[in-house]
C-alpha cells in the first residue's frame, strides 16, 4: 500500500477519480490457429523475440540490428535497393508512405482495382491530391494488362501506375512483371502492393524493375503485425528529390525517416522505433533465411495443393481461376443455403480456427482460408478440413472428412520428401 502520507501530496488525495470496472484483469489470450487473411500464427521463436526485454532504439546493438533488418529484406524483396526498411506502423501504413511520397498534388496516377485494397489505393491518390485513373477488373479476377495499356495510352501524362501483387481480398494475383513492364514503356514509376505475396510466392523486385514496394509483417512473414517492410528504387528517390511540394506527412516523410533509418555517419532521432516488434521482425526474416525463399514459396504451394484437394472433396469451389490462384489465400464459394457466419463461429469456438469472411460485393459470399507463414502447414491443413467437414455436415451438407483429410492426405505423400525437409518450418 502506498503511504497515505505520500497520496495526500499527490492529485489522488484532493480529487475524487473514477475508476475502471473491478472485473478488468490481464487478458487470458484463447489458443487460436490463424487460418484467415493474416495476422498469421507466429512461430515460437518470433514469440520468444518478442518478450525479449527493450533496449534503447539508438543503443548501438539496436542499430546495428536494424542494419541486419535492411540486408534481410533485401533479400526477401529480392533487391538491391538501398532504400529498404521497415517503416514502424501497419501495412496500410507502408501503403501510404509510397503514395504520399511519390504522389504530388495535380499527379495523374493509374490505379488497377481487382479488390479493397486497389480501392484503398484511390482514397491514397486523391487525399495526396493526385487524380486517379481507375482501371477495374472484377473481383476475383487478375488485373488484365491489356486495360492498363489502354489506360497509359489513353493517359499519357499519367506519372504512376499502382497495383496490388496479390489481392488479400479475393485470392487473385496478378502479373507484376507484366504490368510494371507496360508502366515503364510509358515511363510511369510504380507503387506495387506485395503486403500478402512477399514470402509466400515470388517478389522479384529487380527483375520487375518496381519502383516503391510495401509489404506487411504479419502475412506470409508470421511476425507480429505493426511493421511494414519497404523499399525504393532509385528511380523513386529522384522522383522525391524533384518534388514541388514538401510530402504533407511529417512521420512519412521519407526524407526525414531516411536519417533514422539510413544516417550514414549519424542516426539522429525521428520517432521511437517498436523496438520488440524489429526484433521479431528480425527473427521472422532470420527463419526465412534459413528456410530460404524458395523453398518458402515451395512449401506454400505444397499446402496450397493439399487444402485444395481437400476443400475440393467437400465439393467446395474456388473463386479465382487456377492461373491466378493465391496459395497463401484460399477464396471458395460458400454453398447455396449454408450460413457461413455460423460456420465460421463455430470453427472459432469449437475448433480455435479463425478463417476470413468475404469482404465488399464477395459479403457473404466466400471463405477465406490462409496458408500464410508458419500457418502453412500440414497440421492446419488437416484441422482445417476435418473441422470444416464436421460443421457442414452439421448444415445438412453430405461431406466426409476422411474423405477430404484422405484428399490432401494423398498430395503429401505425393510430395513426401518435401514435406519433410519444408514442414518443419524452423520453429
Ligand atoms: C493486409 C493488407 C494490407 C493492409 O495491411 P495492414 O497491416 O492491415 O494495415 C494492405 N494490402 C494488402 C493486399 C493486404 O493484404
Amino acid at each position: 500500500m502506498i503511504d497515505a502520507g505520500l497520496l495526500r501530496h499527490t492529485s489522488a488525495a484532493m480529487f475524487v477519480l473514477t475508476q475502471p470496472p473491478r472485473d478488468i484483469s490481464s487478458f487470458p489470450v484463447p489458443r487460436r490457429i490463424l487460418m484467415g487473411p493474416g495476422p498469421s500464427d507466429m512461430p515460437p521463436r518470433v514469440v520468444q523475440a518478442l518478450g525479449r526485454a527493450a533496449i534503447g532504439h539508438l543503443d548501438p546493438d539496436f542499430v546495428h540490428m536494424m542494419d541486419e533488418i535492411k540486408v534481410l529484406l533485401r533479400y526477401a524483396f529480392q533487391t538491391t535497393n538501398a532504400l529498404t526498411f521497415a517503416v514502424s506502423g501497419p501495412g496500410s501504413v507502408g501503403m501510404e508512405t509510397c503514395f504520399v511520397n511519390l504522389v504530388e498534388p495535380g499527379d495523374k496516377v493509374i490505379v488497377c482495382r481487382n479488390g479493397v485494397f486497389g480501392g484503398r489505393m484511390i482514397e491514397n491518390v486523391e487525399r495526396c491530391g493526385g487524380t486517379a485513373i481507375i482501371v477495374d477488373d472484377a473481383w476475383g479476377d487478375p488485373v488484365d494488362p491489356d486495360k492498363l495499356a489502354g489506360a497509359l495510352r489513353a493517359h499519357a501524362d499519367a506519372r504512376l501506375v499502382a497495383f496490388v501483387h496479390a489481392e488479400t481480398s479475393t485470392g487473385a494475383q496478378s502479373d507484376a512483371q507484366a504490368l510494371i513492364a507496360l508502366a515503364r514503356a510509358h515511363e510511369c514509376l510504380t507503387i506495387v502492393d506485395t503486403v500478402t505475396s512477399l514470402a509466400g510466392t515470388p517478389v522479384l523486385v529487380d527483375t520487375w524493375g518496381a519502383d516503391a514496394v510495401y509489404s506487411g509483417s504479419q502475412k506470409c512473414l508470421s511476425c507480429t503485425p505493426g511493421l511494414s517492410p519497404v523499399t525504393f528504387s532509385e528511380r523513386a528517390i529522384a522522383r522525391l528529390k524533384s518534388r514541388r511540394h514538401k510530402v504533407q506527412s511529417w512521420f512519412m516523410d521519407l526524407g526525414l525517416v531516411l536519417q533514422y533509418w539510413d544516417g550514414a555517419a549519424k542516426r539522429t532521432y525521428h520517432h521511437t522505433a517498436p523496438v520488440n516488434c524489429l526484433y521479431a521482425l528480425h527473427e521472422a526474416l532470420v527463419l526465412l533465411k534459413e528456410e530460404g525463399l524458395e523453398n518458402s514459396w515451395a512449401r506454400h504451394r505444397l499446402h496450397h495443393e493439399a487444402l485444395k484437394a481437400g476443400l475440393e472433396a467437400l465439393g467446395l469451389e474456388f473463386l479465382v481461376q487456377p492461373s491466378a490462384r493465391l496459395p497463401q489465400l484460399n477464396a471458395v464459394k460458400v454453398p447455396p443455403g449454408v450460413d457461413e457466419a455460423l460456420v465460421r463461429r463455430r470453427l472459432l469456438e469449437e475448433f480455435n480456427l479463425e478463417i476470413g469472411a468475404g469482404l465488399g460485393p464477395l459479403a457473404g459470399k466466400i471463405w477465406r482460408f490462409g496458408l500464410m507463414g508458419y500457418s502453412s502447414r500440414s497440421s492446419n491443413v488437416i484441422l482445417c478440413l476435418e473441422s470444416l467437414a464436421t460443421v457442414l455436415r452439421d448444415g445438412g451438407l453430405a461431406t466426409d472428412a476422411s474423405f477430404a483429410v484422405g484428399a490432401a492426405e494423398q498430395i503429401y505423400s505425393k510430395w513426401n520428401s518435401q514435406v519433410e525437409t519444408n514442414d518443419c518450418h524452423p520453429a
